[in-house]
């Protein structure tokens, strides 16, 4: 990070947002090499026609391709070398199809397919190491990880949730707003929520820059339009390209910042009960803003449509729901982010148990 810079800028991704955006950009995913790795979920990305379109891609332009469809949400890191080990034997480059789990595990297996001598331990070891070239293909509008250069995934050896440290720019991001057709209205929800997370923790957050801000500005006056949006189930092309940009424009500002406290505290949630990645990150939103400095945080209201922290926090309950949470659970959360400070280096005011326990209970309901 370079948070002491406000210039500071970088994103080597190429992008493209647009209708049927992998058939009009086929030559930019052939120029990647001859063999392909394609890394996928279980399901969606047959049903919304990605992964159609992709295979007809390569198949025109003769590049030779393997398919691995076993990605599971919030991928582990067993799964990640599961995919390694069915790798075709010269890969050129990898390409993720989907939502945030198998774009990041597409990441992940670039960097174990580059260092074919190491084991999994490379995943969190912090080094330079080498990546092959990855493609993104969105098919949910919350992570940004098209754009970002973050990893995240489960280890159950610790029970809970960690970004890589290694940063893993894709090449080449291909966004095609259409795919998002197919999804629950439970998966645009939490996804759109997410994509607010990471708007409202890159701005308020220590590596803020006048850069990162400006992505956070303007989309979040965008976000402004979702609500309407999702409680009305606006099923539009318009709609989904606005939830696809504003998802890429926060991965945009959090490539730049990373995120904070709501997602550190976030993975707990995800990983011992299962709730979804935008739910638990959009549950602990406002609590997060109301101990913010309150200029930043009436500016990001104002700028999103909410009169207040509390009609913010409406608004998440209403799309997302409620969350409960175990009581031994919430203290082990606490206790653990307040015992480890590299989890809130990036939050700009100071993070200790009590301010923790404010977060929690004014968050979920502590049973
Ligand atoms: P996800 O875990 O990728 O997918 C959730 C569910 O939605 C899956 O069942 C998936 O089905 C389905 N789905 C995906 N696209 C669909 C579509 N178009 N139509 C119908 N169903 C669809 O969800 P996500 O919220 O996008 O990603 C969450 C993960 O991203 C978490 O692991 C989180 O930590 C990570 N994350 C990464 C970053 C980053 O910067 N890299 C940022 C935030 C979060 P299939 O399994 O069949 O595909
Ligand atoms: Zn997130």
């Amino acid at each position: 990070m370079k948070g002491s810079s406000n210039m500071y800028y970088k994103l080597p991704t190429e992008l493209y947002c647009e209708r049927n955006c992998i058939t009009s950009h086929a030559d930019d995913i052939c120029a990647h090499g001859k063999t392909a790795y394609i890394i996928t979920g279980k399901h969606s990305s047959k049903a919304n026609g990605s992964l159609n379109d992709v295979i007809s891609v390569l198949e025109n332009g003769h590049i030779s391709y393997k398919v691995f469809d076993g990605i599971c949400e919030n991928p582990s890191i067993e799964n990640i070398m599961e995919a390694v080990k069915e790798a075709p034997k010269k890969t050129d480059f990898v390409i993720g199809i989907g939502g945030g789990s198998p774009l990041d595990a597409s990441k992940a297996v670039s960097l174990m397919l580059a260092n074919p001598d190491k084991n999994e331990d490379l995943l969190y070891q912090k080094c330079d190491a080498d990546y092959l070239p990855v493609v993104t293909v969105p098919t949910t509008c919350g992570t940004g990880s098209e754009i970002t250069p973050y990893s995240i995934l489960t280890i159950h050896r610790l029970c809970t949730k960690a970004s890589l440290p290694h940063k893993i720019y894709p090449s080449l991001a291909l966004i095609d707003p259409m795919y998002l057709d197919s999804a629950p209205d439970t998966v645009l929800k939490n996804t759109a929520v997410d994509a607010l997370g990471h708007l409202i923790e890159s701005y308020i957050n220590t590596n803020a820059t006048n850069i990162s801000k400006m992505f956070c500005n303007h989309a979040l006056s965008l976000w402004k339009a979702i609500p309407y949006i999702l409680k009305n189930n606006i099923r539009t092309y318009e709609a989904y390209e606005l939830l696809m940009m504003i998802s890429a424009y926060a991965g945009m500002a959090i490539s730049h910042t990373g995120t904070s406290l709501p997602h550190k505290i976030s993975y707990s949630l995800t990983y011992e009960q299962e709730v979804p990645h935008g739910k638990a990150v959009g549950t602990f939103l406002s609590a997060y803003m109301r101990h913010a400095d309150i200029y930043a945080c009436n500016h990001i209201l104002s700028l999103c449509g909410f009169s207040s922290v509390h009609m913010l926090a409406d608004t998440i309950n209403e799309l997302c729901g409620h969350i409960e949470v175990p009581y031994s659970l919430a203290e082990k959360a606490v206790k653990d982010i307040a015992g480890d400070s590299s989890k809130s280096r990036n939050c700009p005011y100071p993070v200790n148990e009590e301010i923790l326990w404010d977060i929690y209970k004014e968050s979920v309901a502590i049973i």
